[in-house]
């Protein structure tokens, strides 16, 4: 498996071009941002329970570290390849820039089949990586955390390893960890509070009544489950869920709770008694008020967006819209929520995570998920207001997003003397 380029990384500065024409942005501020300042790629020998050795191929991407070190999780994929995680860490520096938290952002990969190695493999190669990396990561430097395939086991292994190589503890590095190795209350669900909160928030702002808000949810993993457990704990009505395996609908509402132990039981959703069948394509399609992607990229594309009949959108996976599916949402009146701001619960946690370790005191999950709340809060007051307030007139809360995220990076690199005012 080699390192391959499919434009995903074109696709974020696209993104950024389109805000920066919204805004009188420095050119070399532009120019600092356009490409990352370190992608690291490593061979990782691991010796298999056959006794041979079989070398992976590994990245960490640190794309921009002027408002502090650089964060963002690691995936193990058959198919991660170099243009993904670069994408994934510009992605990660305008999350972190837009919801205020003191970070820069990075990603990395490794290319494997988890599925197909057994625990000690898994274990090896995950130690191999971290070895291969150690020299570029730190608590002060780059705090990696999980992603895609990777958990907190992982992130055990990781902590460990990183300890035997520099001689000392330092949880601080990694977050995403068990709890007995410092890992934070509130972690797991934080991506889906953040996720429910954020949609409360622009209910407010747009005058949307959320009460029976009929909510369609593509992905019941960890950022699904928990938003629909908090949207639903707000009295909206969860009318359709769809896993990699199948889905559900009702449109009387089906209770998250007893779905997610129903899912648990049988491995997906499919069959949840009281319910009829709903495919993927068709819950993307039906007709509803909020439809929540929070399952994978690309969802959205120029083939189906026209067929989106939901009055919003709420990216909670990373990249669900294309920009042409961006466009024809935008052309048809649909809301999007981009996910730079919808997802970032997830990485607000990961930063209170951090702050614990550092000051080696914890916090219950009630404090972590009230201070959580006044970070999304916040995050979307200045999103939306930039999207309002806009000179040229209302423009979409993405561009908004990104228009915010630009002005804070651009504000740190002047202040930092990168750029010259
Ligand atoms: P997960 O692995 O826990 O869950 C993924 C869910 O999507 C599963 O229910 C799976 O069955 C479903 N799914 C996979 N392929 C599908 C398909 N083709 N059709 C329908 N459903 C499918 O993952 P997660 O942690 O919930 O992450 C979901 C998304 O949110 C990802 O895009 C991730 O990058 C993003 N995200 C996650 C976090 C986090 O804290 N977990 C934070 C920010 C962003």
């Amino acid at each position: 498996m080699t390192a391959k380029s499919n434009g995903h990384y074109e696709v974020v500065a696209e993104l950024v071009e389109a805000a920066a024409s919204y805004m009188d942005l420095d050119p070399q501020v532009r120019t600092l941002l356009k490409e990352p300042i370190r992608t690291l790629t490593v061979s990782i020998p691991v010796k298999m329970d056959n006794g041979r050795v079989r070398v992976f191929q590994g990245f960490r991407c640190q794309h921009n570290d002027v408002l502090g070190p650089f964060k963002g999780g690691i995936r193990f994929h058959p198919e991660a390849d170099e243009d993904e995680v670069k994408a994934l860490a510009a992605l990660m520096t305008y999350k972190c820039a837009v919801v205020g938290l003191p970070y820069g952002g990075a990603k990395g990969g490794v290319l494997c089949d988890p599925s197909k190695l057994s625990k000690g493999e898994l274990e090896r190669l995950s130690r191999g990586f971290i070895r291969a990396i150690a020299g570029i990561i730190g608590p002060d430097k780059d705090i990696p955390a999980p992603d895609i395939n990777t958990n907190a086991q992982l992130m055990g292994w990781f902590v460990d390893e990183f300890a035997k190589i520099k001689g000392a503890y330092q949880p601080g590095v990694f977050t995403g960890k068990p709890l007995i190795l410092g890992g934070s209350q509130g972690r797991i669900e934080a991506t889906g509070h953040g996720v429910m909160l954020v949609i409360r928030e622009a209910a407010k702002a747009f005058n949307f009544p959320l009460k029976n808000a009929r909510i369609a949810i593509q992905g019941f993993g960890n950022v699904g489950n928990y938003a629909a457990k908090y949207l639903h704990d707000i009295g909206c009505r969860i009318v359709a869920v769809v896993d990699v395996f199948g889905g559900v609908q009702n449109p009387n509402g089906i209770d998250p709770y007893t779905l997610k132990e129903y899912e648990q039981a049988n491995g997906s959703v499919k069959g949840f008694p009281g319910t009829k069948p709903i495919s993927s394509d068709e819950l993307l399609a039906m007709e509803c008020d909020i439809l929540i992607p929070a399952a994978l990229g690309n969802q959205l594309t120029k083939e189906n967006a026209a067929d989106v009949r939901s009055k919003w959108v709420v990216e909670a996976a990373n990249g669900p819209t294309t920009p042409e599916a961006d466009k024809i949402l935008q052309d048809n009146g649909v809301l999007v929520i981009p996910d730079i701001l919808t997802n970032a619960g997830g990485v607000s946690a990961s930063y209170f995570e951090w702050v614990q370790n550092n000051y080696s005191y914890y916090w219950s999950k009630t404090e972590v998920l009230e201070r959580l709340e006044k970070i999304m809060v916040d995050a979307f007051k200045v999103v939306y207001e930039a999207s309002q307030n806009h000179a040229s007139g209302a423009i979409p809360l993405r561009v908004a997003a990104y228009v915010v995220a630009l002005q804070r990076l651009a504000a740190a690199m002047e202040a930092r003397g990168w750029v010259l005012v």
